[in-house]
């Protein structure tokens, strides 16, 4: 039994809409999963009303992916079972969502420069939503021809260090993790394997995130068992998860349920939400 903890859908950058990704999973026996979109927690709303009428038992899981930034580095900080009406972290999510506008604005006008012809309104066209993201600009040179695929237009133009690149506005990984509790979910580092500086893995342990993604497509044998150690030591959680984000959307990107934790794993975060929300009401 897997469930697969960490799946990205059309509210964010991914192939699938969050009906797509529960049918599929449903169809290839997965136990459940967790929507974990960046920034936005608009597509589990529709998760769950269409896996009511579903006549299986499937479990799925509320989340978010929030990326922040520390001494240059990337670290994700995934969020399971926030309130998702919760005011102070739907509006932190909607002014990340409105820099990464600007930001996208940004990146176009460099690309134009760069003699490519694109357009906003072809970039929102391949976002879908309100979440602009780098692959939605990369789709969207795809679809109008000017670039062979994703890959080719990261590599050549947006991914850092290209000459299209531009960063956009990211939270510390202390203010993401305050977040995620705030709004009552519990805050996860992500592949911790792909920070690639393992004093910033102890750091953020520090900082109160309360598990760590042990379980990841990229994370080696020997990676695996160094995070499992690192939750064993603090009691923290271990969570896993594919970071799906569907078919050819970014080279060779992790299928679904390609990573995951098992029956005993899920429990225990289950558990751990419970004996903590029944000591908040206490
Ligand atoms: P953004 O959040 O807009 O900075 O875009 C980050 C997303 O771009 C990641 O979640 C990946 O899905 C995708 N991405 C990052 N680097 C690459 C790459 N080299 N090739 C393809 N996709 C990438
Ligand atoms: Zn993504
Ligand atoms: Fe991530
Ligand atoms: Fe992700």
């Amino acid at each position: 039994m897997i469930y697969d903890m960490h799946v990205h859908s059309t509210a964010s950058d991914g192939i699938l809409s969050p009906q797509e990704i529960i049918a599929k999973a449903i169809d290839m026996g997965l136990a459940g999963i967790a929507l974990t979109d960046h920034d936005t927690v608009d597509g589990i709303a529709t998760a769950v009303s269409f896996l009511k009428k579903q006549s299986v038992e499937f479990t799925f899981i509320p989340g978010v992916e929030l990326n922040t930034e520390v001494d240059n580095k990337e670290v994700h900080i995934l969020g399971y079972f926030i309130d998702i009406t919760q005011q102070e972290i739907l509006q932190k999510m909607a002014e990340i969502r409105q820099q990464r506008k600007v930001r996208a604005d940004k990146i176009v006008c460099k690309l134009k420069n760069l003699g490519l012809k694109i357009t906003m309104d072809e970039v929102n066209k391949s976002a879908g939503g309100d979440l602009l993201g780098r692959p939605h600009i990369a789709q969207a040179l795809v679809h109008n021809g000017e670039a062979s695929s994703v890959e080719e237009v990261f590599e050549k133009y947006i991914a850092k260090g290209r000459p299209a690149y531009v960063p956009r506005y990211k939270f510390t990984p202390l203010e993401a993790i305050a977040m995620v509790k705030n709004a009552g979910g519990i805050a996860i580092l992500a592949h911790p394997g792909l920070i690639r500086d393992d004093r910033i893995v102890e750091n953020i342990v520090e900082m109160g995130v309360e598990g760590l993604e042990v379980n990841y497509p990229e994370h080696s044998m020997e990676e695996k068992q160094k995070y499992l150690e690192i939750v064993r030591k603090n009691q923290l959680l271990m969570t896993g998860g594919s970071d799906f984000h569907g078919y050819g959307s970014t080279g060779g990107r992790s299928l679904l349920g390609s990573a995951g934790v098992n029956e005993y794993e899920i429990k225990k975060i289950f558990d751990y939400l419970e004996e903590r929300n029944n000591k908040k009401n206490k």
